[in-house]
């Protein structure tokens, strides 16, 4: 086997908060709107497996979770998903992200931030794909550049820090400048500013004509530099990452398994225990990584070593090496969600 699993905890997801937008380059299109999975039966079974961890000593044993695109549920299943993540530890709730909220008046939207203040939350985060219409085009919703900035306004005005994420792409490089000038148009404070390419995710995938190379990343006025988020050293072009994947190993094949929690496996989740379901999705995720090529292989034969794209993570790079090995061999009932190649 050339890939084998370890499981180091569990990932349990559900679509409980649906995502109001339909964005064309969403990265996170591996996650369907549940119905029937009410709040109280999401932390149940997360509730079951953290009980675990602590009946079996299993300190290291990490029980993660993640509930959806937004957190416009009502206050008291977000109070609940609250008291979770302070259970396990996290920060996860602190951010309220205003990609996938839907549009509503300013009053409401003010109460609505001022609810969650109330209860923990400490910032919002928007994300810009270029200027105005660009981004109103990308992210598939007409207005939402100015509901976005509109929010961001709101949410300072009720002492809530602001985050903007910019995505840098070749053509809303051209926009950027603009971008910069609307966003600092708002006089509001800013917690942080940062601009990165595409994750080699979802839909993204389908717009690798879209990614920047770091010799266009490096052309840009210091303005724009200056924004580059704090990891970009680590950034590579496919060229660099063939080599890199040759001489360092990196362990995504120790990680939690990935317990997905739809509509139509949630009452066989909870009728069977927290040990059943461990053993069937570390198998199932072991059989899934025992029929792909090795991290090496992958380099060697299907990168192309002379493209000058940046992706950030060796695991982006893997996930396009890995389609276009699927592209030449398909394979059938490859579990690729269970996968590092799923996100
Ligand atoms: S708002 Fe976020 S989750 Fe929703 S479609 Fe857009 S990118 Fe995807």
């Amino acid at each position: 086997m050339s890939r084998p699993f370890k499981t180091t905890g569990i990932y349990i997801t559900s679509g409980i908060n649906r995502c109001a937008y339909h964005c064309r380059y969403c990265q996170l299109t591996t996650i369907k709107s549940s119905k029937n999975i009410t709040m109280d039966r999401f932390t149940a079974i997360v509730n079951r497996f953290i009980e675990y961890k602590h009946l079996n000593h299993l300190e290291d044993f990490r029980v993660d979770f993640w509930n959806g695109y937004t957190y416009d549920c009502s206050l008291t299943d977000f109070q609940k998903e609250l008291d979770l993540h302070k259970k396990v530890g996290d920060w996860e709730l602190k951010i309220l992200l205003l990609g996938g909220m839907p549009h509503m008046e300013d009053a409401m939207l003010k109460q609505w931030f001022q609810d969650r203040k109330h209860i923990g939350s400490e910032f919002v985060a928007a994300t810009y794909l270029g200027c105005k219409d660009q981004h109103d085009y990308w992210n598939n919703k007409k207005g939402n550049f100015e509901f976005l900035t509109k929010a961001q306004k709101i949410a300072s005005r009720v002492g809530l820090d602001n985050v903007q994420r910019l995505l840098l792409t070749r053509s809303s490089l051209n926009h950027m400048e603009a971008l910069l000038d609307t966003l600092d148009s708002l006089e509001i404070p800013i917690k942080e500013r940062c601009a990165y390419p595409f994750f080699y995710s979802g839909l993204a995938r389908h717009y690798e004509d879209e990614r920047v190379t770091l010799s266009l990343l490096e052309n840009q006025p210091e303005r724009i530099k200056a924004i580059y988020r704090n990891d970009k050293e680590k950034w590579k072009s496919e060229q660099e990452w063939t080599e890199y994947a040759r001489i360092t190993r990196h362990k995504y094949e120790e990680d939690s398994v990935h317990l997905v929690l739809t509509d139509e496996n949630i009452e066989r989740i909870e009728s069977i225990s927290c040990e059943a379901i461990l053993d069937d999705l570390t198998h199932r995720t072991q059989k899934a990584y025992a029929i792909v090529p090795s991290q090496e292989e992958l380099a060697e034969k299907y990168a192309d070593k002379t493209s000058e794209k940046i992706y950030m993570f060796l695991w982006d790079m893997e996930c396009l090496w890995l389609d276009r090995y699927l592209k030449e061999h398909p394979l059938q009932g490859f579990e690729r969600a269970l996968t590092h190649f799923g996100r």
